[in-house]
């Protein structure tokens, strides 16, 4: 079978490897749509993502739905053709953090298309992905595959407003529009908040009032609307990072008023970042971190299948795997895409 294989910065290949069989409790999914995320971007432009380098072949992705069409013995709650999207998440289920319902810090993760481990886990951007049956969750057939792959960035958001506590009725502010933060900003407006978002272009942040945003504001263009919103000690309750820009990490911290939140969930460059620390001692605010997401994928699955969200504004293009560098400049392309999905 035909996979995506990363060699090293700039050299994705799509080359045969090994097809596989599922393991007793493992499924056999025919890939049918799958979206490329910041951080296979990260590894495809750079070869590495924060501190995890790509040191040999690794099949990215894992963004992922499909159609089952091989399960092993002990699988029960699927079978052959039906549509599953896959929680690249596989977590050992023994550890401490699995057993108190906080997998994401599993001590012994093994998450699809990751450098973190090695020998690297390798992704699902291959025709057939093998996932744990309990990676894989059904969906209805009238949700489109790209949709269904969203289910997984919808996770990441979810979480994210998870980590911020309760949004009814509160002024937040989001860094950065790209998918992570468009879908956190339809998440937080659900959940009753007051939504800005900022940006350095203006393509994403049009899209973002599409999705219903209450404000945007471009900092590049307009760097002082952002600075108005330091005076008096801040304004808004809640700040979400989704740059992974340390610079705009920095400015989160004077925009939100005294005894607010800010929730970090991009990326920042490798090593140590400076942080405003005695701005967050004299203003006590509370700054927590937010890493993928657990039990938030099932939400995201349902939230979908029942168009309780809708994120079709975001998927920008389907691309051809045979094109998959074209996909990888597209999805790098802020002026131009949000999320890119890839076909076989
Ligand atoms: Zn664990």
């Amino acid at each position: 079978m035909r996979a995506a294989v990363l060699h090293g910065a700039k050299d994705l290949r799509v080359e045969d490897v090994a097809e596989q069989e599922p393991g007793p409790d493992e499924v056999s999914v025919r890939f049918r749509s799958g979206g490329i995320c910041g951080s296979d971007l990260s590894y495809y432009f750079k070869g590495r993502v924060g501190d995890f380098h790509v040191c040999e072949p690794l099949i990215l992705g894992h963004e992922v739905a499909g159609e089952v069409i091989g399960t092993g013995p002990l699988v029960e709650h699927v079978k052959p053709g039906d549509h599953v999207t896959i929680n690249p998440s596989r977590p050992c289920r023994t550890c401490d953090y699995c057993r108190a319902g906080r997998s994401n810090l599993c001590r012994n993760m093994r998450f699809f298309g990751s450098a973190a481990l090695r020998p690297h886990v390798q992704g699902a951007f291959r025709e057939v992905v093998i996932a744990r049956a309990d990676q894989c969750h059904p969906i209805p057939e009238h949700l489109s595959w790209a949709e269904a792959a969203c289910a997984e960035p919808l996770s990441v958001a979810l979480h994210g407003v998870a980590r911020a506590g309760n949004l009814f009725g509160r002024t937040v502010i989001i860094a950065g529009a790209g998918p992570i933060g468009s879908l956190i900003a339809v998440v937080a407006k659900r959940a009753g908040a007051h939504v800005t978002i900022t940006d350095i272009v203006d393509p994403p942040l049009e899209t973002a009032l599409k999705l219903g945003v209450d404000e945007v504001i471009n900092v590049a263009a307009a760097p002082e609307k952002l600075a108005a919103c330091e005076a008096n000690k801040g304004h808004f309750d809640v700040a979400l990072e989704a740059t992974g820009v340390p610079s705009a990490l920095a400015q989160l911290f004077r925009v939100v008023r005294p005894g607010g939140r800010v929730v970090q969930l991009g990326m920042m460059p490798p090593g140590e970042i400076p942080l405003p620390a005695n701005m967050l001692m004299a203003q006590e605010i509370d700054y927590v971190g937010a890493f993928r997401f657990h039990e938030e994928f099932g939400h995201a699955v349902r939230l979908l299948s029942d168009r309780l969200i809708d994120i079709r504004p975001i998927l920008s293009a389907e691309v051809p795997m045979s094109e998959a560098d074209e996909a990888f400049r597209l999805a790098a392309d802020r002026t131009r895409a949000l999320k890119v999905t890839l076909v076989f």
